[in-house]
């Protein structure tokens, strides 16, 4: 057989082994070519008398990431230029019969009548998974980067070639929903007591391991294909089928709020699925993946989580000349809630790092949260006790700036407070090598003003962190006035060597990110200022999409800090920058009552010591009048939240504060939770068109005051009907063809 991505060999016993190796790729991903020579694999075997069965392994590091998405992309695509060439119905049918093919290739693995089985090391996800699934037989390595999934739902998708039949008839109903709805990467253990698959071996032994089942006598059918097959949770409508659905169906809308077409989509096929044979079932889930593969919300998640996301990862916006630097030594002043933060995810990432503090008790104590959160992960069996003592001899505490003497960045992280910084920078130069580079992770000051104190502000950076660092996945990396190409690539290199995602923004106040959040919690305030019910404006910001609801938010980032940085706006720009009935409020909050937030247990919520967290039943008190919460208009609050932010985001583009339309698209959903199906504030706007969304952003000014007002660009926008993508489609289009 003539295959480019499938080594085939049969051994003396008549079992093949096709081993996934494709050529100039670091990982196995679906493509047309792939899925054609499966084919061929799968007729081979089943055509061949002397071939008994066939095992299904990879050659690389990991199994497969599963299908390549933007294949998927380019479908949805020929469908938009099939709708207007040949109409709605011939599109629609081309559609189905592309989107089903991989669904159809693996129904034919799972039908040929010899046995197949697969071997797993390493990632295997999605699409790929869904191979795996279909073989008869699955075993993975024992090892920790082993991990099986089906994370479509992230992309807006759900497993469309068989995953939702196949999971459902393997294990219990409320489970497979579970599993699909989560997305979440499985251990090799835990899939193994799911019932996801059959065996656990050592990484050397799995080839083995799936050959002896073969050689056992395993059987090329799959369990529901065999007469008299039970489903695990009974039939549908049974007493016992009877129990799942209506909970389902209330953990569904409590979840999503129903934003998320592709997971309606997962209680649809798996409910219809139930109820028919294996055949039908995946017609039927076919016909929902057709479905959702057009939908916006895929299209929009596809684009900003998952090819742009790669793009920035892979160094989209890295200034290409400068080679690629690695770090080794990284320094961080400051071991307070942040420093603490960076210094433990830069060991963790393998680097040494000079913790500094103004006393080595300061320093040490920021270094016990590095001891803090690797515990946490042994006492949860994800790291060992050989892990923590790694980690924590790559940190080196100290109060003497002279330890930093050879580190190839410093992070400071020290006070917010522009004379402390000139002071720590002065100190931090004088010992640093000449190609050092320093970073500050300021948040409201801007780079340019401190690179002042740098006597070599080319060299001079902005890193801006999230809380909690460990967990938050998005860095703003800011670039002053004169920060020079080598600072930003190597501030890029040290984000990518972190393992997350960065987007580089000019240097303006609050950056990109804050900028946003501040629309979104200003919002709330100002609703709970207009009466609105506290608890209706937090819940409707969460049906709008968003994580956590505005009052809740302010409570973690703290209503002092949020006062401060509003006096300082009125203070430096002028009274109209702020909103008076927002001032009105903090004030209120934090300097009458003395509330400052989930800090001292007091903000818009309490926070008691044994017990959930409660909404403050004083805030009653504060609101001047109470609407009728049934006279609300619930969807035109919805919009008021994501609108804010949006028109605040369409600000830092015309403003060029963001010059690329993925990375604040990325940005806003890593930084801050922007309702992730919209695909981001950006993809919001393009996604309604910029006309409607001028529109509504007029009538909302109109009613609630000129913050909603679109500003030229938008109005602009609406006038062409242009896009903030045209742009980016604009220079791919012109590098395809230069390369070309
Ligand atoms: P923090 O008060 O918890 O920590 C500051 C630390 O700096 C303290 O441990 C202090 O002892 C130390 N320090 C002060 N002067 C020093 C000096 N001269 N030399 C060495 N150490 C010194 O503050 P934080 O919340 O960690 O914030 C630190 C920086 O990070 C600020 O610039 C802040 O704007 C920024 N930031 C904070 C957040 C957040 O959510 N807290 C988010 C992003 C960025």
């Amino acid at each position: 057989m003539n295959l480019k991505n499938f080594r085939f060999e049969t051994d003396a016993d008549g079992i093949a082994l096709a081993t996934w190796d494709s050529p100039g790729r670091s990982m196995n991903v679906i493509t047309p070519e792939v899925m054609d020579e499966l084919g061929r694999i799968i007729d081979k075997v089943a055509g061949d008398e002397t071939i008994k069965g066939c095992v299904i392994t990879s050659g690389k590091e990991a199994f497969s990431g599963g299908a390549d998405l933007t294949m998927l992309q380019g479908l949805g695509a020929e469908y938009k230029r099939l709708v207007k060439a040949k109409g709605e119905e011939e599109a629609m049918r081309f559609f189905f019969e592309e989107s089903r093919k991989l669904s159809l290739l693996y129904r034919r693995l799972e039908t040929c009548g010899k046995p197949f089985a697969a071997a797993i090391h390493g990632v295997c996800l999605g699409g790929a998974f869904e191979l795996a699934l279909a073989c008869h037989f699955r075993v993975l390595s024992d090892v920790d980067a082993t991990r099986v999934g089906l994370p479509e739902i992230k992309v807006g998708l759900f497993p469309g070639a068989g995953g939702t039949q196949r999971v459902a008839r393997l294990m219990q109903t409320g489970d497979a929903l579970q599993m699909l709805f989560k997305g979440e990467q499985i251990r090799p253990l835990m899939a193994k007591n799911m019932g996801l698959v059959h065996a656990v071996a050592s990484r050397d032994r799995i080839v083995e391991t799936a050959k002896e089942w073969i050689r056992g006598g395993g059987k090329g059918i799959a369990p529901w294909d065999v007469q008299g097959f039970k489903l695990p949770s009974n039939k549908v409508y049974s007493p016992a089928g009877m129990q799942i659905w209506p909970p389902a169906n209330a953990i569904y809308r409590r979840e999503t709020h129903d934003n998320y077409p592709a997971a309606k989509a997962i209680l649809q096929a798996v409910y219809e699925g139930l109820q028919l044979p294996m055949d039908r079932a995946l017609t039927v889930e076919s016909r929902y993946f057709a479905k959702i593969l057009r939908s916006k919300e895929a299209a929009a998640m596809i684009r900003t989580l998952f090819v742009s996301m790669q793009e920035l990862n892979k160094g989209a916006r890295r200034p290409a000349d400068v080679p690629p630097s690695k770090l080794r030594k990284v320094g961080v002043v400051g071991a307070g809630f942040m420093g603490a933060g960076i210094a433990y995810v830069t060991a963790l990432a393998g680097m040494d790092v000079v913790l500094v503090d103004q006393t080595l008790e300061a320093a040490e104590k920021g270094k016990a949260y590095s001891h803090k959160l690797v515990s946490d992960q042994i006492m949860k069996g994800r790291a060992k006790t050989a892990d923590r003592d790694a980690l924590l001899a790559r940190i080196r505490a100290t109060a003497d700036y002279a330890d930093l003497k050879d580190c190839d960045l410093v992070i400071e992280a020290v006070f917010e407070d522009p004379k402390v910084k000139a002071e720590v920078i002065a100190k931090v130069e004088a010992v640093i090598r000449p190609r050092a580079i320093f970073a500050s992770n300021t948040s409201t000051l801007p780079i340019s003003g401190l690179a002042q104190s740098s006597a070599r502000p080319k060299q001079f950076v902005g890193i801006h962190f999230f809380s909690p660092v460990e967990k938050m996945m998005l860095v703003e990396v800011i670039e002053g006035k004169k920060t020079g190409d080598r600072a930003l690539a190597v501030a890029l290199d040290y984000v990518r060597a972190i393992k997350k995602t960065p987007i580089v923004v000019n240097d303006a106040r609050g950056f990109y990110a804050n900028r946003c959040v501040m629309a979104y919690v200003r919002e709330g305030h100002l609703m709970l200022m207009e009466g609105v019910p506290p608890a209706m404006v937090e819940n409707v910001a969460r049906q709008a999409g968003m994580p956590v609801g505005p009052l809740s938010l302010n409570d973690e980032v703290a209503l002092d800090l949020a006062l401060k940085i509003l006096k300082a706006t009125k203070a430096q720009v002028g009274p109209e920058a702020i909103d008076p009935a927002q001032e009105k409020l903090l004030v209120a909050m934090v300097e009458k009552e003395g509330r400052l937030g989930r800090k001292n247990r007091k903000g818009f919520y309490d926070y008691p010591e044994n017990g959930p967290k409660r909404l403050w039943p004083g805030l009653a008190a504060l609101q001047e009048r109470k609407l009728d919460p049934d006279a609300i208009d619930v969807e035109e609050l919805k919009q008021r939240f994501l609108v804010a932010q949006a028109l605040e985001a369409a600000r830092t583009v015309e403003e060029k504060v963001i010059t690329d339309p993925r990375e604040a698209d990325v940005g806003s959903i890593l930084g801050f939770g922007f309702a992730p199906f919209t695909g981001g504030t950006l993809s919001y706007i393009d996604g309604m068109g910029a006309a409607a969304f001028v529109e509504l952003a007029k009538k909302l000014a109109k009613k609630h005051g000129d913050r909603f007002k679109p500003n030229r660009l938008l109005n602009r926008m609406a006038r062409d009907g242009s896009t903030f993508y045209d742009a980016v489609a604009r220079v791919a289009a012109a590098e395809a063809k230069k390369a070309a």
